[in-house]
């Protein structure tokens, strides 16, 4: 059976939060592996996902993984924080260094705070025994020095503690697949879950794309071409696209996904549905 999760970010209005209770219920269905939920940077931000987090708990309707990141905390700060999640019975935590805050052009350490993914991991992983999941990226990180560089990265994640290393959204997937061969090649034992952007908006997924180093291929851009008005044409391109990517990864071995859901459980559905309840032999054999 291939294992899903699934993404959501916290709500910042009474509105949003109906809208996200609805879409937790609405998941619930295809029986994720886990929800995470993702946080911005300190204060208010980290509480909008804790209370998204108990919103999870509290419906039972998935196992919670709470995102962490080393922005705006000291380490003491950081270490509450996960401690936290784990009094309140989370334990899966998505690590990761976080991006510099707006306004400030590169990621510096908060004073007294944890420098990396991997200085973050080794430190919620001797406070509890959560387990842990990380970063990794098909195409390079926007700071990555080298490709060998970012493999010691994913290595040194893997010995602070992680076991599974979900990748930034990429849509090419033969950039997926010899990340996981390269990682394996290197012994690096983390599980590789390829993240599937679920998003039907052509001009929001570009942006996105933008900020986190993702190319948008020529070929993305046509299948989107001249259909902005017509958001039901949108939403079937767009759960094309991500289900065929998952075929093509399901036949490269890949068992396992991490869907980003931008909050919406329709498409979702469109593509998960079949991959939650077909047993994998079945499908792969129609
Ligand atoms: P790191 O693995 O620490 O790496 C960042 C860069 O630093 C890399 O170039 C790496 O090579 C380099 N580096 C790492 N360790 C060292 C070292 N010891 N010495 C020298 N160089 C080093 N951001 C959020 O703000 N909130 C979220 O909820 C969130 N969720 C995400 C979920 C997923 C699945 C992904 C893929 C990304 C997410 N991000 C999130 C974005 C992430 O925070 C950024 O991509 C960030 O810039 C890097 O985080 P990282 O954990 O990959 O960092």
């Amino acid at each position: 059976m291939t294992q899903i999760s699934f993404e959501v970010f916290p709500p910042r209005t009474p509105e949003a939060q109906a809208r996200l209770q609805q879409t937790l219920e609405a998941l619930a269905p295809l029986n994720p592996r886990f929800v995470s939920v993702t946080c911005g940077a300190g204060g208010s931000a980290a509480d909008a996902t804790f209370g998204a987090i108990q919103s999870l708990t509290a419906g039972s309707y998935a196992p919670a993984a709470g995102h962490l990141t080393c922005v705006g905390r000291s380490r003491a700060q950081s270490d509450a924080e996960a401690l936290r999640y784990w009094e309140a019975g989370v334990r899966h935590m998505v690590i990761l260094r976080g991006d510099a805050p707006a306004g400030q052009e590169r990621f510096a350490p908060y004073p007294d705070g944890y420098r990396s993914a991997v200085e973050l991991v080794a430190a919620v992983r001797a406070m509890r025994p959560f387990e842990i999941s990380v970063a990794a990226y098909p195409e390079p990180h926007p700071e990555s020095r080298s490709p060998l560089h970012d493999l010691r990265v994913l290595a040194h994640k893997a010995e602070a503690g992680a076991s599974r290393a979900i990748t930034q959204f990429c849509f090419d997937s033969d950039a997926i697949v010899n990340l996981r061969d390269r990682m394996a090649g290197a012994g690096i034992p983390l599980q590789v879950v390829p993240g599937i952007l679920l998003a039907s908006d052509f001009a929001a997924m570009t942006r996105m794309a933008g900020r986190c180093g993702a190319t948008v291929p020529g070929w993305l851009a046509q299948r989107f071409a001249g259909i902005d008005n017509d958001a039901e044409r949108r939403s079937r391109v767009a759960a094309d696209i991500a289900a065929s990517q998952v075929e093509h990864l399901r036949r490269e071995g890949f068992d396992a996904f991490h869907f980003y859901t931008l909050n919406q459980a329709e498409l979702a559905h469109a593509v998960c549905g079949p991959l939650a309840f077909a047993p994998a032999e079945a499908r792969s054999a129609a």
